[in-house]
């Protein structure tokens, strides 16, 4: 099975070593898309962007069946056209679309969320997440709908599809109709409330005629490659989805369900 959102030293945000990456993923019996951080016209300039010429040209000895080179593009209403660009002229395997910045402002950090409560902060994420993907139409998968839980600054940080449902629904909406897939993020995985709240969302998705997901750990470290992959497939079992993932990108079911 691939773990499809991984960084490495490349990404602005990870010390990890492809080679050591490598060693753990074999044994851990996975494969791997690389997915360098790709978010450009970071407020801190030059932070979370990379040469993707030197990228593929350190890394290409490394790929193969189970190593597989692609990106997370950080998706922003400011830099659509280069994002694209670099989708277009980059061999990538894969390209996630992922929403870090709400209006300029990083919700890793306290900065987004103060002066706003947790519904006026969580409708922004969303309504800045629905925008990007009707504009971001050369992605392959939409990463972490549930990022923000991991870092606001709220004492209950969960999602709960009814209380967005409207907004989550256009978001799916558009992802199905643009034959888009969603990533299953593993990340909270280990949290039985945070796979309780998710479930929903996965649920709807395939209502509303969704098919296909991605799964991938966010690993920036070597411990967390693949973590929480069982309670993953048990979650595209439960909401009846099938687990892909893509090389040069063309999707691809995985065998092991
Ligand atoms: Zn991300
Ligand atoms: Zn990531």
């Amino acid at each position: 099975m691939f773990d499809t959102h991984i960084h490495t030293k490349i990404s602005s945000d990870s010390k990890m070593e492809i080679e050591d990456a490598i060693k753990c993923a074999k044994s851990r019996n996975i494969s791997m898309i690389i997915t360098e951080h790709m978010d450009l016209k970071f407020p801190k300039e030059g932070l979370f962007c990379f040469d993707a010429a030197q990228y593929f040209e350190e890394y290409d000895k490394y790929r193969g069946e189970d190593l597989l080179l692609g990106v997370e593009i950080g998706m922003k209403k400011d830099c659509i056209q280069e994002s694209k660009k670099v989708a277009k002229n980059n061999p990538f395997d894969y390209i996630i679309g992922s929403v870090h910045l709400v209006n300029n402002l990083d919700i890793y950090y306290e900065e987004y969320y103060k002066g706003k409560n947790k519904r006026e902060a969580y409708e922004k994420y969303f309504m800045s997440m629905l925008e990007s993907i009707k504009t971001y139409d050369f992605i392959d998968s939409m990463g972490h709908i549930d990022y923000i839980s991991r870092y606001a600054k709220y004492e209950d940080k969960e999602i709960y599809y009814e209380e967005y449902s409207d907004i989550i629904d256009e978001i799916l909406k558009v992802l199905i109709n643009t034959d888009k897939c969603m990533e299953l993020n593993t990340r909270r995985l280990n949290d039985e409330n945070a796979v309780k709240n998710i479930i929903p969302i996965y649920k709807r998705f395939r209502e509303l005629g969704g098919q296909n997901i991605t799964i991938g750990s966010d690993a920036h470290n070597t411990l967390s490659i693949g973590s929480n992959f069982n309670a993953a497939k048990d979650i595209a079992k439960l909401c009846d989805l099938k687990i892909v993932y893509f090389k040069e990108r063309k999707k691809e079911y995985e065998k092991d369900q």
